[in-house]
């Protein structure tokens, strides 16, 4: 069984989903899985990488500085005889994948939606051309190195490791971080909900966005995102911008409400999981990659909708 290393986030003791999911991608193509964790509270939080045989903490001054804690990574790739190295594709995970690739001379593969054994060796699936067309990738090197997109995998189940370890940060870090500030935001972003709900210029004015944060309320694990449109208007701030040039999502229920669905924004969430467009135009593009489509208004569907959620939860 090949081993994979899994560079795993976590936050308040807790490896997040993003990394378990990561985890849950390793598990899937059949792989042992070596996490590894940097960072205050990662010994705390070793014990939840589930899924993980062996845990490995990296110690050191350096442990915040991605260029260091990446050096380190592949350093535990080559000692462990790993052929895969995963990390969720979060801002963390695609600053620190490439830079673990560039050290094993490997090209990375970011937003990955699959991975399978190939032999002894591993290969991903990712979409390419904007979602058009999905193409396999397999490396020449002895690692493959990739970012998992989120929520296309299942976070992985099992036990915590059986056994856990430290390995030192002995590279000099060529950027030194300072300190580390929490948000103080309890919104989920757009890119790690598992529900998220879009509005776009059909809604003709920013208070009308009210009602997809009840709609999103009532799911209670919804984010709100937004089509460029919106954000050009300055209805919604660029962080919920769904699309080419905003983020790429993949959660397991999108809902698209008043979205005409450009090509460019279709680029940033076709892969969700259950697409649902509410549109008064039946002829609107959305409805081509729909699996369920309402032809109606969205200002007498969206409240009936959000009440049904709220009634069906009780
Ligand atoms: C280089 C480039 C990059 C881009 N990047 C992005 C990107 O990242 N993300 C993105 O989203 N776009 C992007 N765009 C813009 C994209 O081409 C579209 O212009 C944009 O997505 C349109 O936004 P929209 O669907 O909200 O608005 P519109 O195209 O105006 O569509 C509004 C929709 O609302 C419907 N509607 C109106 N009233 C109602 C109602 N009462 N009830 C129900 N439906 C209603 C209409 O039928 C229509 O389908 C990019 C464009 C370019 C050129």
């Amino acid at each position: 069984m090949s081993k994979v290393i899994v560079y795993c986030e976590h936050a308040d003791g807790q490896v997040r989903r993003a990394s378990l999911e990561a985890i849950g991608a390793a598990k899937s193509a059949g792989a042992d899985v070596v996490a590894i964790l940097a960072g205050e509270g990662a010994s705390a939080a070793a014990a939840t990488a589930i899924g993980a045989s062996k845990a490995i903490c990296l110690t050191g001054p350096a442990e915040f500085s991605s260029d260091a804690v990446a050096a380190t990574a592949a350093e535990v790739c080559k000692s462990e005889g790993a052929r895969g190295f995963l990390a969720a594709a979060t801002y963390r995970g695609k600053d620190i994948a490439p830079r673990v690739a560039a050290h094993l001379d490997v090209t990375p593969f970011t937003d990955c939606i699959e991975l399978k054994a190939d032999g002894d060796s591993f290969h991903v699936k990712r979409p390419w051309l904007a979602g058009k067309a999905l193409a396999t990738l397999g490396t020449s090197g002895d690692v493959l190195v990739a970012t998992t997109r989120l929520n296309v995998f299942n976070a992985a189940e099992g036990g915590a490791p059986g056994e856990t370890a430290e390995h030192a940060i002995t590279a000099v870090a060529k950027a030194k971080v300072t300190g580390v500030e929490a948000k103080g935001s309890s919104k989920l972003d757009v890119k790690e909900a598992p529900v998220v709900v879009s509005g776009g210029r059909g809604l003709q004015e920013a208070e009308h966005f009210g009602m997809l944060e009840d709609l999103a309320a009532a799911f209670g694990n919804a984010a709100v995102g937004a089509s460029r449109a919106v954000v050009d208007l300055g209805w919604r701030p660029h962080g919920e911008q769904v699309g080419q040039t905003g983020k790429t999502v993949s959660p397991q229920l999108y809902i698209a409400v008043a979205i005409s669905g450009a090509i460019q924004h279709l680029a940033g969430m076709r892969t969700s999981g259950t697409i649902v467009a509410i549109n008064k135009d039946a002829d609107a593009p959305i409805f081509k990659v729909a699996d369920y489509g309402i032809v109606g208004d969205a200002f007498e569907i969206v409240p009936a909708l959000t009440e049904a959620i709220k009634a069906a939860k009780g």
